[in-house]
């Protein structure tokens, strides 16, 4: 009976508690060609569109256009204002293109490229 038991008591620490190293690749390769339809910051303002038509740089025709919320804001101001005279106020989203929706249209073959909304 000779019970050669071999204790091996392995110290093996395993460290679990560091996290993985994060990865680090963002923005090493962004030289993919892909036509992405996918307007910069549009705002009410015409800015410079690389139009995926023209393949160029074209500054953008703003058009200004009421939306559902136009009319919804506007009625909403002239219910509010129904009793006192002033529902004239009621005219104001459709005055101020900050209550309009601005769409964006290539200057050159007025290709709507994109919209943009405050609202
Ligand atoms: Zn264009």
């Amino acid at each position: 009976m000779n019970n050669n038991v071999t204790n091996t008591s392995s110290t093996t620490e395993v460290s679990n508690t560091d996290p993985p190293p994060p990865y680090t690749e963002i923005g090493s390769n962004l030289s993919y060609q892909q036509i992405v339809i996918v307007p910069p910051k549009l705002k009410d303002q015409p800015i410079l569109f690389n139009c995926p038509v023209c393949k160029e740089m074209y500054l953008t025709r703003v058009q200004f256009v009421n939306t559902t919320k136009t009319h919804m804001i506007a009625g909403f101001i002239g219910g509010l204002t129904f009793w006192c005279m002033l529902c004239c106020l009621a005219a104001i989203p459709y005055m101020l293109p900050t209550f309009k929706k601005a769409e964006h249209y290539c200057s050159n073959c007025d290709t709507l490229l994109g919209t943009y909304s405050v609202l």
